[in-house]
């Protein structure tokens, strides 16, 4: 070979060598910065969080996303980052200390709205910690004991308003023994609806407080539905209601027999208190593959459709001068719900109007064990 060729050859070789060797130690630089950034025992620690942790770089993208964050859907394992974060980033770094922010997140293609708490903390000047924690199930439950407070603090003053009331009247008309009378029978009727008030307030607080409040013992249904009908029976015979029970098994329940009974008692009461007189009540019970099911049916006024799926909730009522009427407080069935989940069953109804309605209450009979389900 000519030596000038020989030397091009040797030359373009080393010369290529060198341009692999600097590709080389180029990608490797990059991918020691790319760890180095967010090293493997930071994103092991960062993926084991129950909060939503996203590291936020200076061009705004995400160099790490754990799952619960892309679940929040703050950002995506591609590096896709909601700009809101990006701008608390900015400002973190801006300020070098940490900045909080309420940001509402839309999800999915219904975009349903949630509301999360972010926290950004600068790591760096390259990096930030923003630290994601969805708050709106937290909200809703604020916001509804919110309502409650409210609710509760109306309902009281009409009892207590109309207490007042009447002692002021009996006051002005103590000679007339006549008006007293009706009067204090008046009183007497207000502070009962007042007594019934505060209880079921007490013990609908109770039932929704998150907690199992059961104290589990085995239930003869058949036994609660005869005391349920009997508690009601005087004002059913003041209506003129016909009381029946149409039980021909006596399923055993593990539950709390005091709060079924009072569900019972809340669902004949009012089925009672919405019928007119002369009409029937049935309560049913039976049992179908380990689900004990029981009927409480009317012939009553019946509810409108719309109102259907309201009446389980606090104070709902379709009739407010009807319900105080009879004694009603509006949490009767809100409570019948409440007992039924903490029993996990369900509370359902049939209704129409002119017609009657029929309140279903589903519970796991005894012994019938369904299979352990549910997930870590
Ligand atoms: P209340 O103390 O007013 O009866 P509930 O929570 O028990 O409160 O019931 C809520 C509302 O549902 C009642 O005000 C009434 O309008 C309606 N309702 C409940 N049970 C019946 C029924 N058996 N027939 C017709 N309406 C009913």
């Amino acid at each position: 070979m000519n030596p000038d060729v020989w030397l091009a050859a040797v030359l373009g070789a080393a010369l290529g060598a060198s341009i692999v060797a600097i590709a080389l130690r180029r990608k490797q630089r990059k991918e020691i910065i790319a760890s180095t950034l967010v090293p493997h025992r930071t994103r092991q620690l960062l993926s084991v969080l129950q909060s939503g942790a996203v590291i936020v770089r200076r061009d705004r993208r995400a160099a790490f996303v754990n799952n619960p964050a892309a679940a929040i859907g703050v950002a995506r394992p591609d590096g896709a980052l909601l700009p809101a974060i990006a701008d608390l980033a900015e400002l973190a770094w801006k300020h070098s200390e940490a900045v909080e922010e309420e940001i509402t997140v839309k999800r999915g293609v219904l975009g349903v709205t949630s509301q999360v708490h972010v926290r950004a903390v600068p790591l760096d000047s390259d990096l930030v910690l923003a630290v994601v924690n969805d708050h709106t199930e937290a909200r809703i439950a604020e916001q509804s004991r919110r309502e409650f407070a409210v609710n509760v603090s109306h309902e009281l003053k009409t009892p207590v308003g109309a207490l007042s009331l009447l002692a002021e009247s009996i006051e002005e008309g103590a000679d007339d023994e006549h008006m007293v009378r009706s009067f204090a029978g008046k009183m007497r009727k207000e502070a009962r609806r007042l007594t019934k008030l505060i209880q079921e307030i007490i013990e609908i607080s109770r039932l929704q407080g998150g907690e199992s409040v059961l104290d589990y013992e085995d239930v003869h249904i058949a036994d609660v539905i005869a005391e349920a009908l009997d508690g009601a029976s005087l004002t059913a015979e003041s209506k003129n209601i016909t009381l029946t029970a149409d039980v021909k098994t006596d399923p055993m329940v593990m539950g709390d027999r005091d709060l079924l009974l009072m569900a019972l008692r809340n669902l004949v009461d009012n089925a009672v208190h919405y019928s007119d007189p002369g009409k029937r009540v049935t309560v049913s019970c039976k049992t179908e593959d380990g689900t004990v099911s029981i009927a409480v049916v009317d012939q009553g006024i019946g509810i409108d459709p719309k109102d259907q799926e309201r009446i389980f909730e606090r104070f709902f009522r379709t009739d407010p001068a009807r319900s105080r009427d009879s004694g009603g407080t509006g949490l009767g069935l809100s409570i019948v719900k409440h007992v039924a989940l903490q029993h996990a069953g369900t509370v359902d109804v049939w209704s129409q109007r002119g017609v009657g309605s029929t309140f279903t209450l589903r519970l796991q009979e005894h012994g019938v064990d369904p299979e352990i389900q549910g997930e870590k």
